[in-house]
């Protein structure tokens, strides 16, 4: 699955830069948006085969982006995992209601990262191949 396609919706410039690098490095095609409006947007455009997505953004938040997603036929196939900031327990659940697959906590674990995003998409493919049968 090398070269699938990332975006990553996230305001802050550092957790931005620090993924975007972390999945590069695997061998990712990453792509970024920092608010909900555009993070909707290029999803529609680039087509990507996940979706990460913080979920304190300014604007629209991330519960309402990933609705938003979900609620697109153009876009609902695309998994939705939540960056969340490890003190935010109630967000997981709220993640999980708003269509997001699951979340990974924040600060991202820079040894284990790529690994876990490449499980998600490895997820994603056979959901996709479920659907299909
Ligand atoms: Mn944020």
């Amino acid at each position: 699955m090398t070269g699938a396609k990332i975006l990553i919706i996230e305001d802050n410039p550092l957790n931005m830069e620090l993924a975007s690098d972390l999945l590069e490095a695997a061998g990712y095609d990453v792509v970024g948006a920092i608010s909900g409006e555009e993070g909707l947007r290029l999803a529609r455009i680039e087509r990507p085969a996940l979706i990460l997505m913080d979920l304190a953004l300014p604007g629209m938040d991330g519960l309402m982006a990933t609705e938003l997603l979900k609620a697109d036929p153009r876009t609902s196939g695309i998994p939705v995992v939540a960056l969340t900031a490890q003190a935010m327990k109630g967000d997981r659940d709220l993640a999980l209601a708003a269509g997001c697959t699951d979340y990974i906590t924040k600060p991202i674990n820079t040894r284990t990262f790529a690994q876990t995003v490449a499980g998600y998409l490895y997820m994603g493919l056979t959901l996709e191949g479920k659907k299909a049968a």
